[in-house]
């Protein structure tokens, strides 16, 4: 037998493309701590997925130390395809009747304040999945009154008004949904969704709840162009949406779209002072930024940065 494993993987197959070397500034904690153990058991045990192996996220082995895992509702398997993710694609099983309740389970045992839920696309549900999202928040409402609940949904594509009327009735805290890239890059990278029903779904949800926070985020080194990335802010801006989330694009597998460009920190800081620059609550960007990194933080900050907006007003109004 040969021994490939100090062969780059290029050289193993010459049809297979090799992995982009990542630049020193993307350094992630390996996933090894007693914390990450007892995340992944207790995930399995109550037979959840979570975004965070399902999307090979860098951040896995400091957020599950934490124990602050994202959890995948729905299933592991997504009706689209889009370029950038990891997600499986196929025809999805059936919905999981107990995944509210062992979502709820899973709040408490961790001892979770803030708790993130996300979904994979459900084309082929009559209501996009909209209604296990609302018994995921009635059962985490029962079951651990005091976590803070934040989702973030698919677009819900042909069902959007529904879908967000039932899920803002259930009255969660934040409602996250990602425009992911620029609108020009929408039919490679996110084929499947429309970047203007995006924003219509965010509008959608202040005009039901204005006091719902609305949040998103986009991919960086796709590809994008500096004033694309600040037009999309004035996007989300003109929906007003509270907070903006930008991180790297990482490949995936080599057979995801490719890093076009790894943005430096130093660009990562000067789009997040324009995002505050232009009125947003909240704002985080760093290569590693994802949609629910250090979101339990996030969402104090955003809570008491709205606060105290509210009492300058009414100071003002006096
Ligand atoms: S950043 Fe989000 S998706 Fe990634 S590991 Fe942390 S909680 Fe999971």
């Amino acid at each position: 037998m040969n021994d490939l494993s100090s062969v780059p993987e290029s050289a193993k197959d010459p049809e297979r493309p090799a992995r982009q070397r990542k630049p020193d500034w993307i350094r992630v904690r390996a996933p090894v701590s007693q914390g990450y153990n007892e995340t992944r058991k207790l995930m399995r045990e109550l037979n959840l997925n979570t975004v965070c192996e399902e999307a090979a996220c860098p951040n896995i082995g400091e957020c599950w130390s934490k124990k602050h895992a994202t959890v995948m509702i729905l299933g592991d398997v997504c009706t689209r395809a889009c370029a950038f993710c990891n997600v499986k694609t196929g025809m999805p099983r059936a919905v999981d009747p107990m995944e509210p309740e062992n979502t709820a389970v899973a709040a408490a045992k961790m001892g979770l304040e803030h708790i993130v839920i996300t979904s994979v696309d459900r084309d082929d549900l009559p209501d996009g999945g909209a209604g296990q999202f609302v018994k995921v928040i009635e059962a985490l409402r029962r079951n651990t009154p005091d976590t803070t609940i934040e989702i973030l949904t698919p677009d819900f594509r042909g069902k959007m008004r529904a879908a967000v009327e039932a899920i803002c009735e259930a009255g969660p805290d934040v409602y996250n949904h990602n425009l992911e890239t620029v609108p020009r890059l929408y039919p490679t990278i996110r084929p499947g969704a429309r970047y203007y029903a995006s924003l219509r779904l965010l509008e959608e949800v202040k005009s039901h709840n204005p006091m719902i926070f609305t949040k998103s985020g986009i991919m960086l080194g796709l590809g994008e162009q500096r004033l694309e990335v600040h037009q999309v802010m004035d996007d989300m801006r003109s929906a007003d949406v509270d907070f903006i989330t930008m991180g790297q694009y990482l490949q995936p597998t080599p057979k995801h779209a490719k890093v076009e460009e790894f943005v430096t920190p130093k660009a990562f800081a000067a789009y997040g002072s324009i995002a505050r620059a232009k009125g947003f609550l909240q704002v985080a960007s760093s290569p590693l930024t994802r949609s629910s990194y250090h979101a339990g933080d996030d969402f104090a900050q955003m809570r008491a940065a709205r606060e105290e907006k509210l009492r300058k007003k009414d100071r003002l109004a006096v």
